[in-house]
């Protein structure tokens, strides 16, 4: 473990805090098989560096672990552990970026690799060291490269390794002439795409998606009766979206067995959850699901969307051709915009445990290395939120190349938060002739381009959309005011209110009301009066 956490983000200081000896090779250590070579080391490097000072030893003075720090007393501990480090140099702007806030990110360096990575801070460039076996030594530095690459260029100013047989000439060939950036041939790459695509692809198994076998109820049913069940399951709408020649909609499964009547053990689930009748996005989703077309479900958190697209991934988990230990990874993915849906969707999963399939839910500001340890056992099920996710990717801890049922869960509110970026990184690892199934609770033009890039001739069920139109009951008042009005305004509407009447008011951003804006309804709200009162107290409010 790294234990420089209270140092890392510093700004690299001009001075060491203390003249420890500058580092010479051939002042620690006897054994020349230990040894980095004076010459090698010191490479063609032309400037004197000013004194090193260990980060540990920084710790160690602050209170930290590791005890006896110093760089010799390092090296000897190095030499203890029986392994050469790995060394390079990097220049101490990316130093900070590589040690993370509060040493995270150089923990999970060191969880990814295995290694352990050692930074001795010199006034303008560091020593990195990494100490392991030759395998987590390169490991580490592949981490290492792939980081400073995605902060810039690269800043490795005189990369000489010393002291391992390890060389990527490509990293560490850097010339005086600065840093080299790589030049891509792009008229190239796009000639050659479906080529690079097949090559990237090759040898994964092959994909099994169509398990429905429609029964004689479901398939006897007159347009008339569909129509009539669809209007009075919240007026559920259907699409082909394939272009060309339009498909026949399936006819929906109103009862579970007519979904399910293949697979006793899904039936003996619902059975145990004690359910009474699929919703209407299921009785839709699940005949669409089961013959392995991609589905876009526009559903509402509530409307049993998750079972809808959980309990066909389930089928289709089971009866891929290769059995899931030889896969090599997660057979389903679902990708979700919070913790909070990734961890219902989780919740859902396991109460529907159908054969053994392990979940893990993979979301950010959850235990990191915790994930990373569950995921490298083995698990069938990914739920995940995209940055986390694209995060244990990049650093090559997740295969999703075994993927072959992809959800997108609520695609519109990832959209919302910005996640795009990661969802397309995430999903050029994901194998194209997958099954995917989208669900949003809109279908703005972000949804409708996503849709288009990542699933392939769906088919559409709206839910419940038409309940969006007010009733003509309601009388509605739209009122435009100037910005600087909009406050007086909603006192106004607040002192006039009787105290019978509702209100909800929507809003940007957080809405703060004084304790004096509300009036007679403060005696409504009498467990909240601290909080109001305090906001109410704020300087910043209007008294
Ligand atoms: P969801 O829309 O997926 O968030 O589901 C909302 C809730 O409905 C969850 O607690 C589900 O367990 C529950 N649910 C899902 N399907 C059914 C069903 N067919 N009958 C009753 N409840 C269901």
């Amino acid at each position: 473990m790294a234990d420089w956490d209270t140092e890392c983000d510093e700004e690299p200081r001009r001075k060491p805090l203390s003249a420890l000896p500058e580092w010479e090779p051939g002042r620690w250590g006897s054994s020349a098989g230990e040894r980095p070579s004076s010459s090698a080391w010191r490479g063609g490097e032309q400037r004197q560096s000013p004194p090193r000072e260990n980060w540990r030893s920084r710790a160690d003075r602050s209170g930290g672990r590791g005890g006896g720090g110093g760089v010799a007393c390092e090296f000897r501990r190095s030499r203890e552990q029986g392994s050469v480090p790995l060394c390079f140099r990097l220049d101490n702007s990316f130093i900070g970026t590589v040690i993370g806030r509060g040493g995270s990110k150089i923990r999970e360096l060191e969880d990814s690799s295995g290694s352990k990575i050692q930074i001795i801070k010199g006034e303008y460039e560091s020593d990195v060291k990494i100490f392991g076996t030759d395998d987590t030594q390169k490991r580490a530095k592949c981490l290492i490269d792939d980081l400073i690459k995605r902060y810039g260029e690269r800043p490795e100013r005189d990369s000489k390794l010393y002291g391992l047989s390890y060389s990527n000439s490509a990293q560490v060939d850097n010339s005086a002439n600065g840093p080299r950036k790589p030049i891509i041939n792009w008229a190239s790459l796009r000639e050659n795409k479906e080529k690079y695509e097949a090559m990237k692809w090759a040898g994964l198994p092959p994909i099994e998606k169509m398990f429905y076998k429609e029964s004689k109820v479901v398939a006897s049913r007159s347009e008339e009766e569909v129509a009539q069940w669809r209007k009075e399951s919240n007026n559920i709408i259907c699409n082909d979206l394939k272009e060309g020649e339009k498909r026949a909609i399936p006819n929906p499964t109103v009862v579970f067995e007519e979904a399910f009547q293949c697979f006793p053990e899904i039936m003996d689930t619902i059975r145990k959850v004690g359910f009474l009748k699929p919703t209407p996005i299921q009785s839709q989703a699940w005949p669409i699901i089961l013959q392995g077309l991609d589905l876009i479900g526009i559903a509402q958190t509530g409307t049993g969307k998750t079972l809808a697209y959980l309990l066909p991934g389930f089928v289709h988990l089971d009866s891929q051709p290769i059995p899931r230990v030889h896969r090599g990874g997660p057979g389903m993915l679902v990708l979700a915009p919070t913790r909070e849906l990734a961890l219902q969707v989780e919740a859902e999963c396991s109460k529907y445990t159908y054969k053994g399939f392990k979940s893990i839910c993979i979301y950010g500001g959850g235990d990191r290395k915790g994930q990373i340890n569950v995921v490298t056992k083995g698990v069938d099920i990914i739920i995940a939120t995209p940055g986390r996710l694209n995060d244990l990717q990049m650093n090559n801890i997740i295969n999703l190349k075994s993927i072959t049922y992809l959800v997108l869960d609520e695609a519109d509110r990832m959209l919302d938060m910005g996640f795009e970026p990661q969802i397309m990184k995430i999903l050029i690892d994901v194998r194209p002739d997958r099954q995917t199934v989208m669900t949003s609770a809109t279908w703005p033009d972000g949804v409708r381009r996503l849709s288009k890039s990542y699933l392939k001739d769906p088919m559409m069920v709206y839910v419940g959309t038409l309940d969006l139109a007010a009733v003509n009951t309601v009388q509605q008042k739209i009122i435009i005011l100037p910005e600087e009005e909009k406050r007086a305004y909603t006192r106004h509407f607040i002192d006039c209110l009787k105290p019978q009447d509702k209100i909800i008011i929507f809003v940007g951003k957080k809405l703060i009301i004084p304790w004096s804006y509300l009036g007679c309804w403060r005696r409504y709200l009498p467990h909240e009066e601290k909080w109001w009162t305090l906001l109410w107290k704020h300087p910043y409010l209007p008294q």
